[in-house]
């Protein structure tokens, strides 16, 4: 069996296929700045028209999707009525799930009627309580327009959770967790008995950890002040909240491996202020969970940098936790979500 798993980012594409007998990946392709001035494919139709597979070989595909919204609480095969819901929750996520459906509809020309898979990031928080995914305002804003924490990231943590339960020889069911994907884009996630009871991601992935350009939390009261006091536009506050800040914001670079090596003193403030973010949510979350078995480490921050395990991991609060390191592989979970959805439609 063979399963193909497109991965489209805003203006990214990642295509990986794999045999699903040995999880082996057969190819793996990444196409980059699609849609940018002068950029080689204007489209993610003409990206994945790039790449040169058979796909009459392939049995099924698995798309990555950003927002399933309240609509969409596990991965699900691909019909009319999928890709109309898709297309409704665009308002919640304007980048992502337009450059997703581009990718399911190029597709359907090109395999016909080959199932497809739709897995979604939020799909593993479906499991959120309410008090964890209501917002202190008043309540119509979740009633009319759905504003509540939808949560990210879902296959990664549940990916690492699956290989930490593994390796800790415990049922998934009866593991608790608190899962760090530190990479470009961060979030923490509160895990009883295999299920995700908070995280930090919220309504958008903006909310929570400092990660490489966005802000993570902040007073709401600054965006009022930005747009009343300054004079910013929206759309002015919206690139200054997830393109220009986080550590970029604060010391003018995001690679934390420049970070990390730097001397310089915005540079030591960033790292600072990183890491400082992420111990309040290990502590906030141990809170809620009482009995933790591990704290897990992923991401490419999470899964190369001992110096910042190190750094966040100094608390004497976090002395008694079982750390793993577990690198994630969000594109075989998708390919195994996929290969369990279509199972299930037999
Ligand atoms: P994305 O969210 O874009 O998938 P990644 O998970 O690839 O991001 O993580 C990218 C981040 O990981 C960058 O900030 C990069 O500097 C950092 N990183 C990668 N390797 C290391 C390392 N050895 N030490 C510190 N940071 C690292």
């Amino acid at each position: 069996m063979r399963i193909a798993v497109i991965n489209s980012g805003s203006s990214s594409l990642k295509f990986k296929l794999f045999d699903m007998d040995t999880k082996e990946v057969l190819d793996s392709e990444l196409r980059e700045h699609i849609g940018e001035d002068g950029a080689e494919y204007a489209t993610h139709k003409e990206a994945l028209e790039s790449i040169a597979v058979d796909f009459e070989s392939i049995d099924a595909v698995g798309h990555r999707v950003v927002h399933g919204g309240e609509s969409f609480s596990e991965s699900i095969l691909i019909d009319a009525r999928v890709e109309e819901g898709i297309e409704k929750l665009i308002p919640l996520a304007p980048l992502h799930n337009p450059a997703n459906l581009e990718g399911i509809k190029a597709l359907r020309e090109k395999i016909g009627n080959t199932p497809q898979v739709a897995v979604f990031d939020t799909a593993f928080h479906a499991s959120l309580p309410k008090e964890a995914y209501i917002y202190a305002l008043p309540y119509e804003m979740y009633e009319k327009h759905k504003v509540r924490r939808y949560g990210f990231h879902g296959t990664s943590h549940s990916f690492v959770m699956k290989v930490a339960a593994k390796k800790l020889q415990k049922d998934v069911s009866e593991i608790n967790l608190i899962t760090l994907h530190l990479g470009n884009g961060a979030s923490a996630c509160a895990i009883k008995n295999g299920k995700s009871i908070d995280t930090s991601m919220g309504f958008t992935p903006l909310e929570g950890l400092v990660m490489g350009s966005r802000s993570g939390d902040l007073d709401p009261a600054i965006l009022l002040f930005m747009q009343r006091e300054l004079m910013l536009s929206v759309d002015e506050v919206d690139t200054m909240l997830n393109k220009k800040s986080g550590l970029l914001g604060i010391c003018q670079e995001n690679d934390l491996r420049k970070i990390i090596k730097s001397e310089e003193k915005h540079a030591k403030l960033a790292l600072s202020i990183m890491i400082r973010r992420v111990q309040k949510y290990i502590g906030s979350y141990m809170a809620l969970l009482g009995n933790v078995d591990a704290l897990v480490f992923t991401g490419g921050i999470g899964e190369n940098s001992e110096y910042v395990r190190e750094k966040i991991l100094d608390s004497t609060l976090f002395q008694s936790l079982k750390v793993l390191v577990i690198q994630t592989d969000e594109e075989l979970e998708i390919a195994n979500q996929t290969l369990l959805t279509i199972e299930k439609k037999v």
